[in-house]
């Protein structure tokens, strides 16, 4: 027996008093009227302190305004409510996805990610509301996701909430006992890692949600927070290295956040150029050599974003030429070598190493130029010509997405669960009215490919990532 899985492989269950509010304001304070980083305009600065999400449709000027009040009142009741009533929700949202085959008998997953702001919080004061030790946090999601409220719902609908644990890359200080270190702090802040194997997945569901159901599964690794990935001191270069030795060897899952847009928190004298570059898959490239290799089993989140993303297509060329005449036809050169792309990056690592994962959280299906893009790569690999472009490819793009949604940070955009996992869906399939306004692979391809991308992204590759040991 093969499990069915539905897996939204990156959530967030924040509430309110996770955010590091204070820390927020500081830095965005520093921005607008201190010397470091660039100088923002007010508004401007909000709107990339993204924990300030809650106000941010606020300052928005489209969309009919009885919608936008709707969208900004689920938004707030987010943060504001527990996470018990988040999760509540979105199940609730999910049942009957009619359009995803088999999904009442599919065994759901949502992973949420919690983040590490106490370690990257300057000045960390517990008396502040968002600034919550990390292990009260974990256990906090826990209990929530554990409630009596939900329990049923969960259980009925084959729902398990199974989170990862943010750490900070400068917990880890001595290269020497790392596995030691990770012991301890995995076990300090949670109640250790389950490592779950793809036929446990066999047994009663009941018991797997008395097992397994708001228990830590991997981690998760925010750069921006202000740990860099591939630092100019040697030393710290040498814990990094020995930590994803160890991680690689212990299989624990590994998220990390890779895309330009990103919360940026610590230091204020390092500018958010800095720190968004913490990131950089150049950075983990180096890394992951510098290691040998090893078969970490990691997720760059985001997938580089849809910038990234679309910079890896020749619409001046498509452009350039007859449109009409390029209208369902292969024929524009589609591939575009921009080798600063982060998805050109996270593609080669994609392609080259065996365990390695990228998800879609966040991705704007809104954005036709981002989904025509990406739909592109799909097809460019399929035909080989992505092989071509990255020596020692061994793998196709087909078996290292993951779907993601990112909620809540996209709820603004989707006030409803099921509304954006059905905007996947429709990208996916290419279903898209004359209003599309980028030309799309050939219509034959989606017949053909559609419904095993889809399985592909929701099911065959996360379950890989998160259990196939
Ligand atoms: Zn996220």
């Amino acid at each position: 027996m093969t499990t069915k899985f539905y897996i939204d492989a990156h959530v967030h269950f924040f509430s309110a008093g996770h955010i590091p509010l204070q820390q927020t304001i500081d830095r965005l304070l520093n921005k607008t009227f201190g010397s470091t980083g660039s100088k923002l305009t007010a508004a401007a600065g909000l709107s990339v302190a993204a924990p300030l999400i809650p106000l941010l449709p606020l300052l928005e000027n489209t969309g009919a305004v009885e919608g936008r009040i709707e969208r900004i009142k689920g938004f707030i009741e987010f943060f504001d409510t527990d996470a018990a009533f988040s999760i509540n929700k979105a199940v609730t949202s999910s049942e009957g996805i009619y359009f995803i085959s088999d999904y009442d008998n599919r065994i759901k997953l949502f992973t949420p990610l919690v983040m590490d702001f106490e370690y990257s919080v300057v000045d960390y004061n517990p008396n502040y509301v968002g600034q919550k030790l990390l292990k009260d946090q974990v256990k906090n999601l826990t209990q929530e996701a554990n409630s009596l409220l939900i329990k049923e719902k969960l259980i009925n609908n084959k729902w398990l909430v199974l989170p990862f644990l943010g750490l900070d890359l400068r917990r880890f200080d001595n290269a020497d006992n790392i596995e030691h270190t990770l012991e301890q702090l995995i076990a300090l802040n949670s109640s250790g890692l389950n490592v779950i194997e793809l036929n446990d997945f066999e047994q009663p569901f009941e018991d797997l949600y008395q097992q397994y159901n708001g228990g830590c599964i991997g981690l998760k690794i925010y750069p921006s927070l202000g740990c860099d990935v591939w630092p100019e001191d040697e030393q710290r270069r040498a814990i990094n290295i020995e930590l994803i030795k160890t991680l690689a060897q212990k299989q624990y899952p590994v998220t990390v956040h890779c895309q330009k847009d990103s919360y940026e928190s610590g230091n204020l004298d390092l500018s958010d150029e800095t720190l968004i570059n913490y990131a950089n898959p150049k950075k983990w490239q180096n890394l992951l050599n510098a290691a040998d290799n090893p078969k970490l089993f990691l997720n760059f989140a985001h997938f580089g974003g849809e910038e990234g993303v679309k910079r890896l297509v020749n619409w001046r060329s498509w452009r350039a030429g007859d449109r009409a005449q390029y209208k369902n036809k292969k024929l524009f050169e589609a591939f575009d070598r921009d080798t600063k792309s982060w998805t050109y990056r996270i593609i080669k690592l994609l392609k080259t190493q065996q365990n390695i994962y990228s998800d879609l959280a966040a991705f704007d299906f809104e954005d036709q130029k981002a989904v025509a893009s990406f739909l592109w790569l799909l097809y460019l690999d399929e035909q080989g010509q992505l092989d071509d472009e990255f020596p020692n490819s061994q793998y196709k793009l087909k078996d290292k997405i993951l779907f993601g949604t990112d909620v809540p940070m996209t709820m603004y955009q989707y006030p409803e669960y099921k509304a954006q996992v059905k905007a996947f869906y429709q990208c996916m399939k290419g279903n898209y009215s004359h209003k599309f306004m980028f030309v799309l692979p050939p219509s034959a391809w989606f017949n053909g490919n559609s419904n095993e991308y889809i399985e592909n992204f929701i099911n065959h590759n996360p379950a890989a990532f998160l259990f196939k040991r």
